[in-house]
């Protein structure tokens, strides 16, 4: 039995974890990340975390993967940019913990960690071409091609929620206008909403709330979800139509309301994928849960040094 701690850290928590080689989280804590804000601070907590983890668990670990939202450089061990913890740019977690755990250590994209847990442990099991895509306050995502996972010139992580859907769309983050992640994300559609005239509601609103208020009837959240749903499915036709996957995996937040979504996004993929044996193309859910991150984390390590890890990827 192989036991990885493992860390994944996000914009609102750092969260740790003994994984065992099953994808099991045998114990597990969290701390919000911006107690870590100064990056020696936040090493400290890591380390003392993974301290009482691996004591709750009564284990010893034979290495340590970590999966974080980007940007963040896998060979060098290096964070890029992070907004949400500026002081961590340039900071190698890999090699302070290397140093302070004596163990091999293993930095990815949180959504290429995740991506990798569900096709060795969770719904892509046994599929070779996944692409993994997280819908929630961003959208993001992670590809596996032939069993590896697919990365770009100087290692880039591909940016799925950036493909430009509707070029008189809302502006994007990254410069463009109508990215897929300025229409389809959580808060685009609680944008959406708000900006129709009919829009009387003064709570704060969320894409969870406007699909509890769709479920109960409400008009103008029905067709926020309508929307939604459109522009889901035109955003996973056109990955659809790039790669022919064998699966397709959705995650996060906005598709906890799944059932909402489901039938009307297969359809518009139905209209868009005509060339390709789209019926033959897996649209699930991610199976591994809440934990999908902390698993996830440990699989960049598997993946990286195991022995099995190109066997369990295939
Ligand atoms: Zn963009």
């Amino acid at each position: 039995m192989t036991t990885i701690g493992a860390i994944d850290i996000g914009g609102t928590k750092i969260a740790v974890g003994m994984v065992d080689d099953n994808g099991r989280v045998l114990s597990r804590m969290e701390c919000p990340s911006s107690v870590a804000e100064a990056y020696g601070n936040g090493l400290a907590i890591v380390a003392s975390m993974l301290r009482t983890a691996m004591r709750t668990a009564g284990v010893s670990i034979a290495g340590i993967g970590i999966g974080s939202t980007g940007p963040v450089y896998p060979f060098t061990g290096r964070f890029g940019d992070l907004d949400f913890l500026p002081q961590w740019s340039g900071e190698s977690l890999v090699d302070d913990l290397t140093r302070e755990f004596h163990v091999p250590v293993a930095l990815e994209n949180d959504a290429d960690a995740a991506a990798l847990a569900e096709v060795s442990w969770g719904a892509g099991r046994s599929k070779s071409r996944l692409i993994y895509v997280t819908i929630g306050t961003g959208i993001g995502g992670g590809i596996i091609l032939d069993g590896q996972l697919y990365r770009g010139v100087d290692g880039a992580h591909p940016e799925i929620g950036h493909q430009v859907i509707d070029v008189n769309g809302p502006p994007c983050s990254c410069g463009f206008y109508g990215c897929w992640e300025s229409l389809a994300a959580g808060p685009a559609m609680t944008k959406w909403i708000e900006s129709q005239a009919e829009y009387a509601g003064s709570e704060e609103l969320t894409a969870k709330r406007i699909c509890e208020l769709a479920l109960g009837g409400d008009a103008l959240a029905l067709r926020g979800v309508e929307r939604e749903t459109f522009y889901l499915g035109l955003g996973l036709a056109n990955l659809v139509n790039l790669f022919t996957p064998d699966a397709v995996i959705l995650s996060d937040s906005v598709m906890r309301s799944a059932n909402l979504f489901l039938d009307g996004i297969r359809e518009v993929m139905r209209k868009g994928c005509r060339f390709v044996s789209l019926e033959k193309v897996e649209l699930t859910l991610a199976s591994l849960g809440e934990d999908a991150n902390l698993i996830g984390a440990a699989r960049t390590w598997h993946y990286r040094f195991a022995q099995d890890a190109r066997h369990a990827c295939q």
